[in-house]
């Protein structure tokens, strides 16, 4: 009698050991259907971390032990032109980024394009990460949980955990929130020749109208050339503080990226929720002798600040320049840049969308040119009317991208919580998904 208990007793407690340990197995070493993406093999470690969580759940851990791009990822089905959320609770340790990059940390993205989170960097304890983000034309999504980044390469390590993810509703609101963020200061370091050359420049009184002017003259533009299509209700901001960096591409040489400008301007853009953002600049004065950073392009449009469509407006190296001027005689639409750049994103969002477009400089293809004093008003007019004549139709941005503006935080009033990222935390359902799991093998093989 008395051993037959102590044998049920011993059976017993084999079961629950081999259950923990089954358990423990299942924590450290199972990646709810994660993938683990890297660009290079051994310089990342992928771990399930026990001991550094940041609630029940083991966390999700990256070591870089080099400079390296790694993320664990899954595939999404998504609605296409839905607003999306995804959050997570990160924590970072000694997280570099090559070149001291501003892009690069931990962050949240889809994987192989460039939307996502702001990242973290350095040594930081647990906090929330929100990716924004509309699927576009997309039915699928791959959300990636990344150390590195699409062109940025970060070394250290990050933990994530508790990931989220809700649909929220697009507003059809016509109206358009521009923020317009005037940085009378550059103090930079370019280099230019392979030599480090320093810039200081300030902005004259004269620029500073001349942007405000035009911003003015640019909302009621904007409405009429769209037909109404359209509004804008804009924001200027003069920013003391200047500019300490500038971003450099072959094409366009120095400009001012998202990333420059993010710590002056983060704060407005959330609590504001503005659908375009640009950014004044002076980048060299002829007059005054700062002609290191002299450059052909007045305007720079098509980039994006987190999903926002961002613009340069530059003032013109030569101060007698009239393109940001009226005058009666030489220029009656000296608005045109702003115009023009904020096409850029139109552009842009409809080619995402999956919209077939003319491109916004392909104007002399269609028969436009600059019209002296009015620049390129009558393409403008045609191309947000859908109104240029093609091959027997007319074509140019479909009337649905007025409405198709960036996702912000109250797309999410009322949304829908997705179990996307649901992890089992309890023994049964960690059983369960087991089970599934096994089941799903054997389905994969028949
Ligand atoms: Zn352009």
């Amino acid at each position: 009698m008395g051993k037959k208990i102590i044998k049920n007793l011993f059976g017993i407690l084999l079961i629950v050991f081999i259950i923990a340990g089954i358990v423990f197995v299942y924590q450290t070493y199972n990646y709810n259907e994660f993938e683990k993406r890297i660009k290079e093999p051994g310089k990342t470690v992928f771990t399930r971390d026990g001991d550094i969580k940041y609630g029940e759940n083991y966390s999700y851990k990256i070591e870089n032990t080099d400079f390296h791009d790694a993320m664990f990822s899954k595939k999404i089905a998504v609605n296409p032109n839905t607003p999306y959320k995804v959050t997570c609770k990160v924590k970072v340790e000694n997280v570099e980024n090559e070149e001291n990059g501003k892009t690069g940390g931990a962050h949240i993205c889809i994987a192989d394009t460039t939307e996502k989170s702001i990242s973290i960097s350095g040594t930081q304890d647990w906090q929330e990460l929100t990716f924004l983000f509309n699927s576009k034309n997309r039915t699928e999504v791959e959300i990636g949980f990344r150390l590195g980044g699409y062109d940025a390469l970060s070394k250290g390590t990050a933990w994530f955990s508790d990931f989220t993810m809700e649909a929220g509703i697009q507003s059809d609101d016509t109206n358009w929130k521009v923020a317009c963020f005037i940085f009378p200061k550059i103090d930079v370091d370019v280099e230019v020749n392979g030599q480090v050359q320093h810039v200081s420049l300030q902005m004259t009184d004269n620029d500073i109208r001349a942007v405000k002017t035009n911003l003015e003259r640019y909302q009621t533009s904007i409405a009429e050339i769209s037909h109404q299509k359209m509004s804008v209700e804009y924001e200027v901001y003069t920013i003391e503080e200047p500019i300490h960096t500038l971003s450099y591409d072959e094409e366009n040489g120095y400009y001012v990226s998202a990333n420059d400008v993010y710590d002056q301007i983060h704060t407005y853009v959330e609590q504001n929720e503005y659908d375009h953002i640009y950014v004044a600049i002076r980048l060299a004065d002829t007059q005054k002798g700062n002609d290191i950073l002299v450059n052909d392009w007045i305007g720079l449009g098509g980039m994006d600040y987190f999903g926002i469509g961002f613009s340069n407006i530059r003032m013109p190296d030569d101060e007698n320049n009239y393109v940001y001027q009226y005058h009666y005689l030489l220029n009656t639409f000296p608005e045109e840049v702003f115009i023009h750049e904020f096409l850029h994103t139109l552009e842009r969002n409809s080619e995402e969308y999956g919209y077939e477009v003319p491109a916004l400089h392909d104007f002399s293809k269609y028969g436009y040119s600059d019209r002296g004093n009015q620049g390129l008003k009558e393409w403008y007019e045609d191309y947000m009317n859908q109104e240029i004549e093609y091959q027997g139709t007319k074509i140019g941005i479909p009337q649905q991208m007025y409405t198709y503006k960036p996702v912000h935080e109250s797309d999410f009033r009322y949304s829908t919580y997705l179990d996307v990222f649901e992890e089992p935390d309890n023994i049964i359902e960690i059983v369960r998904s087991l089970f599934i799991r096994v089941g799903k093998l054997f389905d994969e093989k028949q």
